[in-house]
C-alpha cells in the first residue's frame, strides 16, 4: 500500500536503512558497466569517493552566505577560474550552476536581457537552433517567454547554413551551436555561427553541455577538435556540465560568459522588501556548497594529467566502438562523432528490436532515439569501458539473431530519458 501520510511517530534508523537498501536494490546496477550511455559518469573509484567525500563535508553549506562560508567563495572562484581558463577565455566570468538546464536557462535569459537592453523593436523575441539542440533549450524559452525556431540538420547532422539563416529575423536575439550534440556526437560549425553572431549582432550560445570538460582535454593529447570555445569571436557564453566529463557529483556545471560586463544581464539584484539587498546569479536560492565543494576537489585531485589519462581511456573504448560497428555489415555510425558521444543506427533491422534484444542479454536500454532511428552511446562510465568487448559480442549476437529469425525479440521494455 502507498502511504500517503506522513508518519505519525518517528521510525528507528535501522529501519531506514533497511528500507533505503531495499529501494536501492531496485535500481539498475550501474556499477557493473552495464547501463551504456546515460545516466551516470563514472571514472575511477578514487575519483567517485573523492567527489562523494567533499560533498558530504560541505553539505550543510549555504551558497547564500559567503560571507559566513568563505570556504564556498574560494572554491567557487577556483573552479570559475580553471574553467575559464579551460574554455580559453581572457575576460569572462563564471556562474556555477546546478547543471546544464540551468546554464541554458541563464544563458537565454543574459541574452535576452541584453538584447532589451541593447536594441528596439522587440515584441517577441526568438531564437534560433539547428533540430539537434537539447531539449533544455525550448524549456528555457517556455519559462522566458522565448520563441523558438528549430532548424532540420544537413544529412551529416550539422547545421544547414542556408536555412539557418533564412529564419534570422530583426526579432531573433540568440543562435546556438552545440559542441557536441547530445545524440549524434557532431559538432555544430561554431565558427561560422561566430560570423553570423558578429554581422547580425546576435548572441552566440555554445552548448558544451556534454563535451566543455573532455574537448579541452582530448585537444591536449592530440585529437583533432573543432574550434568551440572563446577563441572563436562571436561566442557571448558557455554551458558546460562539471557533472558529466568533469567527473564530479551531480548538482554542477558551469555558465561562463565572454565578458564580465555582460553579468549585469544575467544577475539578479534587488531591494524591495523588508530585508533589503538580495542579489544571486544563478537562479537557486538556498543551495548546498557540497557540489561545488566536490567539484574543486575532483578537479584539483585530477588536475591536466588526471584527465588526460581518462581521455585516454575513453578513447580506447571509442576506438573499439568505432571499429566493430564500421567492421559490421548491419551497423552504422551516424555522422562523424568527434568525441565521446555517438549513435548506431541498422540498415535492414529495427533499432528497437536491437535495443529489445540487449535488454534481453541484460544490458540496461534506454529506448532509441526516433529521429534518426539510433541507439544513442556516450562512453561516460569507463564502468561500461571495462565490459564493452562484451556489450559489442553480445551486439552481433542480437543483429545475427534478428536477422538469422532465430529470434526477433519484439517484447521487452526500454528505459527512457527524462520520463
Ligand atoms: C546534458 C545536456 C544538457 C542538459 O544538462 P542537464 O545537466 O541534464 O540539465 C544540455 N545540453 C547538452 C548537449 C547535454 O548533453
Amino acid at each position: 500500500m502507498v502511504a500517503h501520510k506522513l508518519p505519525q511517530h518517528g521510525t528507528p534508523e535501522p529501519q531506514i536503512w533497511s528500507e533505503l537498501t531495499e529501494l536501492e536494490n531496485g535500481d539498475v546496477n550501474w556499477r557493473n558497466g552495464r547501463l551504456p550511455g546515460f545516466f551516470t559518469h563514472f571514472a575511477t573509484s578514487d575519483v567517485e569517493r573523492i567527489g562523494k567525500e567533499a560533498l558530504q563535508k560541505f553539505y550543510s553549506t549555504n551558497c547564500l552566505g559567503p560571507g559566513a562560508f568563505p570556504s564556498i567563495r574560494r572554491f567557487e572562484n577556483d573552479v570559475a577560474n580553471w574553467s575559464l581558463d579551460l574554455f580559453h577565455a581572457r575576460a569572462g566570468h563564471a556562474s556555477i550552476t546546478s547543471g546544464g538546464t540551468e546554464s541554458i536557462f541563464l544563458a537565454l535569459k543574459t541574452a535576452r536581457e541584453w538584447a532589451f537592453a541593447t536594441r528596439s523593436g522587440l515584441t517577441r523575441p526568438k531564437i534560433v537552433l539547428s533540430h539537434s539542440a537539447h531539449p533544455s533549450f525550448d524549456k528555457a524559452a517556455k519559462y522566458l517567454s522565448l520563441e523558438v525556431v528549430r532548424v532540420p540538420t544537413r544529412g551529416d547532422f550539422r547545421i544547414d547554413k542556408k536555412a539557418f539563416e533564412k529564419e534570422i529575423d530583426n526579432q531573433t536575439v540568440l543562435i546556438a551551436g552545440s559542441a557536441p550534440q547530445f545524440t549524434v556526437g557532431v559538432f555544430d560549425q561554431i565558427e561560422w555561427l561566430g560570423t553570423i553572431a558578429i554581422e547580425r549582432n546576435l548572441w552566440l550560445h555554445v552548448d558544451a553541455c556534454v563535451g566543455g570538460f573532455f574537448s579541452p582535454f582530448a585537444e591536449m593529447v592530440g585529437h583533432p577538435i573543432p574550434r568551440w570555445d572563446f577563441r572563436v569571436p562571436g561566442v557571448k557564453s558557455i554551458s558546460a556540465d562539471l557533472h558529466k566529463y568533469g567527473f564530479t557529483p551531480k548538482g554542477a556545471s558551469i555558465m561562463a560568459l565572454a565578458d564580465k560586463t555582460l553579468l549585469d544581464y544575467l544577475r539578479f539584484d534587488f531591494s524591495n522588501w523588508s530585508r533589503g539587498r538580495y542579489f544571486t546569479e544563478t537562479f537557486s536560492g538556498t543551495k548546498s556548497g557540497g557540489p561545488i565543494a566536490a567539484a574543486w576537489a575532483v578537479l584539483k585531485f585530477l588536475g591536466v594529467d588526471g584527465y588526460c589519462q581518462i581521455v585516454r581511456d575513453i578513447w580506447t573504448v571509442r576506438e573499439k566502438i568505432l571499429s566493430r560497428i564500421n567492421e559490421s555489415n548491419e551497423l552504422f555510425i551516424y555522422g562523424s562523432p568527434e568525441i565521446a558521444v555517438m549513435s548506431y543506427g541498422a540498415k535492414t533491422t529495427s533499432i528497437e528490436d536491437i535495443g529489445r534484444g540487449l535488454a534481453t542479454r541484460g544490458w540496461y536500454t534506454v529506448a532509441p532515439s526516433p529521429n534518426p532511428p539510433a541507439i544513442n552511446l556516450g562512453i561516460i562510465s569507463l564502468a561500461f569501458g571495462s565490459v564493452v568487448d562484451e556489450y559489442l559480442d553480445d551486439l552481433d549476437g542480437v543483429v545475427n539473431d534478428i536477422i538469422s529469425g532465430k529470434n526477433n525479440y519484439s517484447a521487452g521494455e526500454f528505459g527512457n530519458y527524462g520520463d
